[in-house]
């Protein structure tokens, strides 16, 4: 059943009280609230619906949407003892996008993650804006329940003239709700919408490129990589559409080379490229990057050849969840090690890691794993992150994900 048509603002209460000992993390503020901590629901138990969560005592400890499908049953909204305000919804969203309005951190671009789910109070809710276009994504049926209502605010506050509302399939079967897809308010959505970051400009594909179109979340490290680039070889290893080799192009890069192994990411990675550089000299490979580095390396039969001054190492998430870590670190230490092995003299190397599971430190012992067997010390000169228009809350540290390491090599 789609929970949008039955759920109706805060009509239905639920309570939901903990098992004794079980109220630690609501205390602490943290938004989560897992299954394994109810002792028990009372009321119907509407998708979406408010829960009033209390303690096994009875003492009242906040207020979220109820998930009856999913183990994480309560996103918490607020940690008061009274409900949330019948304007609780536009009052966070307008205070999200306040707080990227002119933000410096942020700077110059009209592409801008406008919502950060967690890290803006709006757990299950993520709303990037492409220069015209408000694309939105729900993971959490209580926002999924609320589309209409999230799509109108957005509507109103931004005055975007186009708004789509892009699926999220794994969430949606894990919460129980419809795959839903498509503009919500506004025509003539383009295939791809041209976005401005500084003096970059990147085509988007909002209707089927990654995430909700492009990694926003690596805008500083772009801004970084252009300043890096000046008369470097530069190697872009999961380019994805090419933000990295556009911005190290458009710096002034000497030469680009960009190994990726979808095909329409390549498509518009090369459109960015012309966009941003035309003259620039650059080369693309289609290619699992995993063993395109393997066998360019020396001892793949690379030779001594190929030499990059300035490497991006930017993987897909190695690690959903704490069992992968381990495969995920061997499979990250390992094209490090072939990166590594791709270097000149005093290169440049950026590292990223995009899963909270593969953190900093954890990062940091790989890239020293991956040094050693390449025989070459490393030096870390910054360690980076996501930009500010992705804030994580101090109340919930999973919420950060993206770790970058600068290291020369
Ligand atoms: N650096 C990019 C984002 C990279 S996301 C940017 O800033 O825009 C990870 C990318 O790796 C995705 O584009 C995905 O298609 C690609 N990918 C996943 N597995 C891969 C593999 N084995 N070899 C090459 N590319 C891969």
């Amino acid at each position: 059943m789609d929970a949008r048509a039955t759920i109706d603002h805060r009509l239905f209460v639920l309570e939901v009280v903990l098992k004794p000992e079980r109220d630690r993390s609501v205390r602490r503020r943290h938004p989560w609230l897992f299954a394994g901590a109810v002792a028990q629901v009372e009321g119907e138990e509407t998708p979406g619906a408010w829960a009033r969560v209390r303690s096994a005592a009875g003492e009242v400890l906040g207020y979220g949407h109820f998930s009856p499908r999913s183990s994480l049953r309560v996103r918490l909204l607020s940690f008061d003892k009274d409900p949330p305000p019948e304007d609780w919804l536009r009052e966070r969203i307008a205070s999200a996008l306040e707080r990227r309005c002119r933000d410096p951190l942020v700077g110059d671009t009209d592409a801008v993650r406008l919502v950060n789910a967690e890290g803006d109070g709006l757990p299950g809710l993520i709303v990037d804006r492409y220069a015209d276009v408000v694309v939105m994504k729900m993971s959490a049926v209580g926002m999924h329940a609320r589309g209409d209502e999230i799509a109108g605010e957005l509507r109103r506050a931004t005055g975007a003239a186009v708004g789509f509302e892009r699926a999220d399939g794994t969430a949606a079967r894990r919460e129980g709700f419809p795959v839903r897809e498509g503009v919500v308010w506004g025509d003539g959505l383009e295939p791809v919408v041209w976005i401005r970051e500084r003096t970059r400009r990147f085509a988007v594909d909002v209707r089927a490129g990654q995430k909700t179109g492009f990694y926003l979340d690596q805008r500083d490290a772009r801004d970084l990589v252009q300043g890096l680039a000046s008369g470097r070889r530069v190697l872009d290893l999961f380019a994805y559409t090419g933000g990295f080799a556009a911005a190290a192009a458009r710096g002034g890069a000497a030469r680009v080379t960009l190994v990726e192994s979808s095909a329409a990411a390549l498509e518009l990675a090369r459109r960015n490229l012309e966009a941003n550089a035309p003259g620039v000299a650059f080369e693309i490979a289609q290619a699992d990057a995993f063993r395109w580095v393997r066998r360019t390396g020396p001892r793949g039969g690379g030779g001594e050849g190929e030499r990059y001054d300035l490497l991006i190492v930017d993987p897909p998430p190695l690690a959903r969840n704490k069992r992968d870590v381990e495969r995920a670190s061997r499979a990250y230490k390992d094209v490090l090690l072939h990166a590594l092995q791709l270097c000149a003299p005093r290169a440049l190397v950026l590292a990223f890691a995009c899963s909270h599971h593969l953190g900093p430190e954890l990062v940091r012992r790989i890239a020293f794993a991956a040094s050693l067997d390449a025989g070459r010390s490393v030096t870390v000169l910054r360690e980076l992150g996501a930009p500010a228009d992705h804030p994580v809350s101090i109340d919930h540290p999973e919420g950060a994900y993206l770790t970058g390491l600068l290291l020369r090599a």
